[in-house]
């Protein structure tokens, strides 16, 4: 572990120099954060699942042609990642009203959209990661409109092939966030990054509504790694 050269730390990871050229090792932490940090707690293993999950889903989206910066997971905590230049949007995709906007708009919580909705957040925790429109993206230039095009493309490819997956193992997926960045080794090249996990997607219960996710620490609602496990056992990730 002595030898890692640590790159940047995260809230819920650690990033590492790569093997090779290019690369990077993405090293999954045991700590949640919500409400900007202004609650956190360290669950043992939550990293593990959440390396696992993230792993599954990302082979999963390899399959069908989503460009991305994972290569393969290398142990428990671990993942070999391209190395890319994080575009500092989050990419939220919405399938039912809940969370932020919910609070936002005064809306009523668990409405089904009739169609997918897509939202930018500047990524500055300083800011409290604000909302913004996709003007502003190309405005300041933090990612062009070529990009922007095939970033929502993405994303709408990848609401309906997790969608569908979860539907399968009895899971609403809600909502999630992404991220993309360009690779370092092709800046042209705009690939889907860091991770897709309970941490990053809302999940229901299909018959209960029971919330298999984050939200369960937010909202202090029972036991984290239990809902976890229950995500990963219901993708078939055994232990
Ligand atoms: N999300 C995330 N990181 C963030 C903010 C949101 O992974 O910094 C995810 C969150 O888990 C949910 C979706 O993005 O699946 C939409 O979150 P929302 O805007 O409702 O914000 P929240 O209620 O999480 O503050």
């Amino acid at each position: 572990m002595s030898k890692d050269k640590i790159l940047y730390e995260g809230k819920a990871k650690t990033i590492i120099k790569g093997p090779r050229k290019h690369t990077l090792i993405q090293r999954f932490k045991d700590d949640a954060t919500a409400y900007n940090k202004k609650k956190h707690k360290i669950f043992k293993g939550k990293g593990i699942l959440n390396n696992k999950i993230s792993e599954h889903l990302m082979n999963h989206l390899k399959a069908e042609r989503i460009p991305m910066s994972f290569i393969e997971r290398t142990n428990d905590r671990d993942q070999l990642i391209k190395e890319c230049e994080i575009i500092p949007i989050e990419f939220v995709v919405r399938n039912i009203i809940t969370g932020s906007i919910a609070k936002k708009l005064a809306l009523k919580e668990g409405i089904k959209l009739k169609k997918p909705l897509l939202e930018y957040y500047y990524k500055e925790d300083a800011l409290d990661d604000p909302m913004i429109s996709r003007d502003h993206v190309e405005a300041f230039g933090w990612a062009t409109k070529a990009e922007l095009a095939k970033i929502d493309k993405l994303s709408l490819k990848i609401n309906t092939s997790l969608g569908k997956l979860f539907k399968k193992k009895g899971l609403t997926l809600v909502d999630f966030k992404l991220e993309f960045g360009r690779l370092k080794s092709d800046k042209t090249k705009v690939v889907l990054a860091d991770e897709i996990s309970p941490d990053s997607c809302r999940l229901w219960d299909i018959k209960t509504n029971k919330k298999l996710d984050k939200d369960v620490f937010r909202k202090s609602l029972g036991s984290l790694l239990t809902a976890y496990q229950e995500v990963a056992s219901r993708l078939g990730i055994g232990h």
